[in-house]
């Protein structure tokens, strides 16, 4: 392992992580170090990104949809079982904003079932269930380094293994795959440099949309390419982390503990702050405690809501807007996903907007945020599952 990889495993506790250029390339080498291939079936949640699903798909297997929990939004424990075929392989426990699923329940399904665990702790890193670290269950686990995750390298992934055998086929894995280019680098350095100075609260909101423009015409590296948003696996898909990666997540690890310090602090500034509007915070079992990448509220009217934030310049996130964010209209069913299939998630998705806890945020920003969103109404609440 590098120097990265080794402190990466180390702050989690664990024994073995391998670097990738995005999490999506550590979801693929997971699945692959595991076996997964033709036929396969994987359940994960039906709120998330075509990004975690495309590896799925690239290999052959086929993702299952299930519903969410609506206080977490994480998948239904309870709607797992039904989905469960001979086919099925693996569950894939992604812990949705920074809210931990509910990893008791899901083990158990897996372990009874003969099922393998793989944990998307793609936005939790540092959040805790029954005091554990996500990302320590299971047999792996990934996490992504991406430009709105706990903290970025630019781009980045991390897949860690919890078996020898599969930390053996991880490090195999990596040793094959394409080393990225010098460009590629360049460009991502840059990015890193100007990503670094737009994200102040103020103007971020135009920043990311700038960014947006820039990476989707191909004129800049983003987070994914055109190709990317089809579920083929494009060219150059399979790449290992870069040293200017590692070198940059190095330093973000180091200021980790109070980066995950201050999102708890904002975290409780918007739960106070929405109870002061008359918006109860939401009713999460005490097993959880979470380091929120990004502060999910239900709105009544999210598509008003994010057009006012636009000339207000609040940084407000929409994501996840359909229950495979990024696929388009077109390509649900490529993905296997028909209207319907899972209501809850369809409905975090035209309800729910989300606010900004990383280390630039204070509480004065979150102050006129929360002032601008109980002016528009929060959804009707949803029926608790009496959790
Ligand atoms: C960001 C994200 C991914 C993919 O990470 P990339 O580094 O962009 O490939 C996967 N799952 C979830 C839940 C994410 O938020």
């Amino acid at each position: 392992m590098t120097e990265y990889e080794q402190a990466f495993a180390n702050w989690l506790g664990v024994d073995h992580a391998y670097g990738f250029w995005k999490g999506r390339v550590a979801l693929y080498a997971i699945l692959r170090g595991l076996g997964i291939g033709d036929g396969d079936e994987i359940v994960l949640p039906g709120y998330t990104c075509a990004m975690a699903v495309n590896p799925i798909i690239y290999l052959g297997a086929k993702p299952i949809f299930v519903d969410i929990e609506p206080e977490t939004y994480n998948i239904d424990p309870n709607q797992i079982e039904s989905k469960i075929t001979p086919r099925t392989k693996l569950i894939i426990a992604q812990h949705t904003y920074g809210y931990p699923a509910d990893m008791d329940a899901i083990a158990s399904i897996a372990q009874r079932r003969g099922l393998l665990l793989v944990e998307d702790c793609c936005l939790a890193l540092g959040s805790r269930y029954d005091g554990r670290l996500t990302g320590t269950q299971g047999v792996a686990a990934y996490f992504s380094f991406q430009w709105n995750k706990t903290y970025t390298s630019g781009l980045g992934g991390m897949a860690v293994a919890h078996r020898p055998e599969l930390a053996t086929r991880l490090r195999e894995l990596q040793s094959e795959s394409i080393c990225p280019t010098t460009g590629e680098v360049m460009m991502l350095r840059l990015q890193l440099a100007i990503h670094r100075a737009l994200i102040y609260p103020r103007t971020t909101a135009l920043g990311q949309s700038v960014f947006r423009v820039l990476s989707k015409s191909g004129l800049a590296l983003g987070s994914s390419s055109r190709e990317e948003y089809a579920p083929r696996m494009a060219e150059g898909f399979f790449k290992r982390m870069s040293d200017s990666q590692a070198r940059s997540g190095i330093r973000q690890l180091r200021k980790l503990d109070e980066n995950i310090a201050h999102r708890r602090r904002m975290t409780r500034a918007y739960d106070e702050l929405l109870q002061e509007h008359g918006w109860p915070p939401p009713q999460l079992s005490a097993r959880l405690n979470p380091a929120l990448s990004r502060y999910p509220v239900r709105v009544a009217d999210k598509k008003r809501l994010l057009g006012t934030a636009w000339r207000h310049l609040l940084e407000l996130g929409s994501w996840f807007e359909s229950p495979i964010h990024h696929a388009a209209e077109t390509s649900m069913e490529a993905y296997g996903y028909q209207a319907g299939m899972c209501p809850e998630a369809e409905r975090a998705s035209r309800e729910v907007i989300n606010l900004p806890v990383h280390p630039r945020t204070n509480e004065a920003t979150a102050r006129r945020t929360v002032a601008m969103i109980t002016r528009i109404g929060p959804a009707e609440r949803p029926e608790a599952t009496g959790k």
